[in-house]
């Protein structure tokens, strides 16, 4: 295969400002200074997996503004092939207003600019690209009859399709949900998707499988994750790995670039879950999304390991 991960999703300018308080409806409150980084979940999941070592594409379209190039500068630091980037003229670049709270937990707003142009035909324009990527990754930050055509191009061609539903829809669409090995939803999304609002994580991960995933994979912040094999009767929990928690911003997406890695190199799901864990938590403990993200050499030890 040409690329061990190949992420189909997308790209935004993150605008990032910290807050004492948040501001309730009406209200104004003052914060920090502006940062401006590179995120989307696409791109996101691409640079982590990128990081670590994998080979990885991204397929998603930006426009040709300063935030693009944002983007691209971002993708190129972590390692990322970025010939499948598209570029669109006279089209603004996706971009996420993120307020960080006191906690280091943070609210969001996307306008989704370019990303909404990433069609049907752009994942048609990549079959072969799709057909020599052992993973690929998929969010819902672009439309979906997109989302939709790359799980069904890639399931087609022998890829392994990892999906994370985020955001949360009402339905997910069958094709995508069957296509998943695996699903990996946080907390909020498996409440959302299974309405199990006071369920346990492996009661989501089941009622998930159930709905039609092959696997599932829960993630939960600072407790680890849950993965659920194909078949499996047993799900498997992972535990956390202690982070001192400076912004959760894209914790979620270096999880799930990493379980793509991980999983490309021919991992089973819980040795995945167990890599992308560490991942997720040296993710914490800097500031940003793709800034954030480690390289082998930073991550944190394996529990029970001396170092
Ligand atoms: P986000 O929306 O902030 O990107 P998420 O809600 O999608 O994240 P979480 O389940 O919160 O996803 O976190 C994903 C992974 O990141 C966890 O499985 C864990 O590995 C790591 N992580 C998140 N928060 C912490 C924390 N406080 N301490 C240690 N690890 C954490």
């Amino acid at each position: 295969k040409m690329y061990d991960v190949l992420v189909v999703g997308s790209a935004n300018a993150d605008l990032t400002v910290r807050v004492e308080r948040r501001p309730g409806a009406g209200e104004t409150v003052l914060g920090t200074d502006l940062v401006e980084s590179a995120g989307g979940k696409g791109a996101n999941q691409a640079a982590a997996a990128a990081r670590l070592g994998a080979r990885t594409a991204l397929l998603a379209k930006v426009g040709d503004d300063a935030f693009g190039e944002l983007l691209l500068a971002g993708q190129r630091e972590a390692g990322t092939e970025l010939r499948h980037v598209l570029v669109e003229a006279g089209a603004r670049t996706g971009t996420a207003m993120i307020v960080v709270g006191p906690d280091g937990d943070n609210s969001i707003v996307v306008s989704p600019g370019a990303n909404a142009r990433l069609l049907p035909e752009d994942v048609e324009a990549a079959r072969d690209v799709i057909a020599a990527s052992a993973v690929v990754s998929l969010q819902l930050e672009v439309p979906p009859a997109t989302v939709r055509a790359a799980a069904e191009t890639a399931r087609d061609a022998g890829a392994r399709v990892v999906v994370n539903p985020s955001p949360a829809p009402d339905r997910l669409d069958t094709e995508v949900l069957t296509a998943a090995d695996p699903l990996v939803v946080n907390e909020h999304e498996a409440r959302h998707l299974t309405q199990l609002v006071d369920g346990t994580p492996e009661a989501w991960a089941r009622a998930l499988r159930d709905q039609g995933a092959r696997s599932v994979v829960v993630t939960l912040g600072a407790e680890g994750a849950l993965a659920l094999e194909a078949g499996a009767g047993e799900a498997v929990a992972v535990p956390g790995v202690k982070a001192e928690a400076v912004d959760t911003t894209g914790a979620g997406d270096a999880f799930t670039g990493a379980l793509a890695a991980r999983l490309a190199a021919g991992a089973s799901l819980a040795e995945a879950a167990r890599f992308a864990v560490r991942v997720g938590a040296a993710s914490v403990t800097r500031p940003g999304a793709q800034p954030s993200y480690p390289t082998l050499a930073e991550l944190p030890p394996e529990p029970g390991q001396f170092t």
